[in-house]
């Protein structure tokens, strides 16, 4: 019998890996700009860190966690999102005690989360997101939601919206907490069970779920921004203002929660307008979160961050119409006949890859007429055929293949040539 891959999960095969390299290509590129290090902190992390660090009320912590006890009997999880790890690691490591502040990161790497699948969720998918810690300067939110807002457009998507909120410190959240709860509460046994343990533990939650979205009270519920304390308002003015010095559009939406627990002030999804998207049209989710890293044992460092997934971000292009180019190709293919010159094809071949060129030769003991259709299927950009008659004068044909010029050179002529020859042949062979 045959083993499949696991639920949600999916290989990435060898034809689709170019748009990946592509993706990441422009990911480092962005963030290196913007002055943003990339961080590695590891795939598993003590269950601990998850639920302290997400919290305990979230969908992730209470449905959707790979977790499981080692040979250690220790309680380990598969990192289901990144910025609880990147905090402990800011605090493990005392970054906070680095000479230039804030600590900018960025990471790249799979994340777990037990879900149904369905086309944009997947139980393995890779998040790209970057953290600011240790600044609370509003022109900070907007530059974090600029780079996400950059990446989209240089991947050439053109149809998407950056949503916006306020969440308010705690003194703001905490009277639009009891707001939330004087107003659901008579209603309760109307929403799902999920709601009904929110209610108590954190009914802004409820604003966020997916059972009960269309219930009235819903649209009727309290919104944050009427609930900001002064100092949240002018926080939140400042952000938008900086966003407008940065020419990026938003909207405002008094409803927009985020799932996890720990987000505070500045809250921003960034949501894909493409026909044909499906349901789930977030591509981003990010916000602020004073007070994570002393919840993490660190010292008081106010942080902001976004996380996105690559999934959907190649989702939002197909949508769109749009792709990554392949950029990925072979300079030349060697094709030969006979023992001694699969002898001189090797040693030719191997010699141009150390100048830099990528080249393929036969390994199937395949005629002629066969190498010249793998050099085709493999859209080489040249192609040489080794024979008895190459071997004696030293000299071989080298073919473009897209212009079917050809040109007499010796093997070590290629060679000296291989950089001016990689930029001239095209037009020299014309
Ligand atoms: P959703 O409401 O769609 O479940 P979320 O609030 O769980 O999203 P976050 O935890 O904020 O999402 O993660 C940030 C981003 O990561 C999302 O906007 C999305 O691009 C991506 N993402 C989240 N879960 C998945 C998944 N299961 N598969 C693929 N991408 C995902
Ligand atoms: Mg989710």
């Amino acid at each position: 019998m045959s083993i499949n891959v696991p639920r949600g999960t999916k290989d990435i095969l060898p034809e689709e890996m170019f748009k990946w390299h592509a993706l990441e290509e422009l990911v480092r590129d962005t963030c290196r700009l913007y002055q943003y290090k990339e961080i590695r902190t590891p795939i598993f992390e003590h269950t601990e860190l998850f639920t302290r660090g997400v919290g305990d009320t979230t969908d992730i912590v209470q449905k959707e966690m790979y977790t499981f006890t080692d040979r250690g009997d220790r309680s380990l999880t598969l990192r289901p999102e990144g910025t609880a790890s990147v905090v402990r690691s800011y605090v493990e490591n005392k970054l906070f005690g680095l000479p230039n502040q804030p600590i900018k990161l960025y990471y790249m790497g799979p994340m777990f989360r037990y879900e149904r699948q369905q086309a944009g969720r997947y139980r393995q998918f890779v998040q790209f997101g970057i953290e600011a810690i240790g600044s609370k300067d509003p022109a900070i939110d907007a530059e974090v939601m600029a780079l996400a807002m950059k990446v989209y457009e240089k991947a050439g998507l053109k149809k998407v919206k950056l949503v916006i909120n306020s969440l308010g410190d705690t003194e703001s959240r905490q009277a639009h907490r009891d707001a939330l709860i004087a107003h659901f509460e008579p209603h309760i046994q109307e929403f799902c069970s999920d709601c009904q343990n929110r209610l108590e533990k954190n009914p802004l939650r409820i604003l966020d779920c997916k059972r009960d979205r269309e219930n009235p009270l819903m649209t009727t519920a309290p919104k944050l921004p009427d609930y900001l304390n002064e100092e949240s308002a002018a926080y939140f003015e400042k952000v938008k203002h900086y966003l407008e010095v940065l020419k990026i559009g938003y909207e405002v939406d008094p409803n927009l929660v985020r799932g996890l627990d720990y987000y505070n002030h500045t809250a921003f999804e960034i949501m894909s307008e493409g026909e044909g998207f499906g349901s789930i049209t977030t591509l981003a989710g990010g916000g602020r979160y004073n007070g994570l890293v002393e919840d993490l044992g660190g010292p008081e460092a106010p942080g902001i961050g976004f996380a996105m997934s690559m999934e959907r971000l190649f989702l939002a292009l197909e949508a769109e119409g749009k792709s990554f180019d392949n950029q990925e190709s072979l300079d030349m293919y060697v094709v030969s006949m006979g023992d001694s010159a699969k002898d001189k094809a090797l040693s030719f071949v191997s010699e141009l890859r150390e100048h830099n060129m990528s080249v393929e030769m036969d390994f199937l003991d395949r005629k002629v007429k066969a190498q010249m259709k793998s050099a085709d299927r493999l859209h080489a950009k040249y192609v040489v055929v080794i024979g008895d008659t190459e071997l004696e004068t030293g000299k071989v044909a080298l073919k473009n293949l897209s212009t079917g010029a050809q040109k007499e050179m010796a093997f070590e002529e290629i060679v000296e040539n291989v950089e001016q020859l990689k930029l001239s042949w095209q037009e020299e062979l014309a």
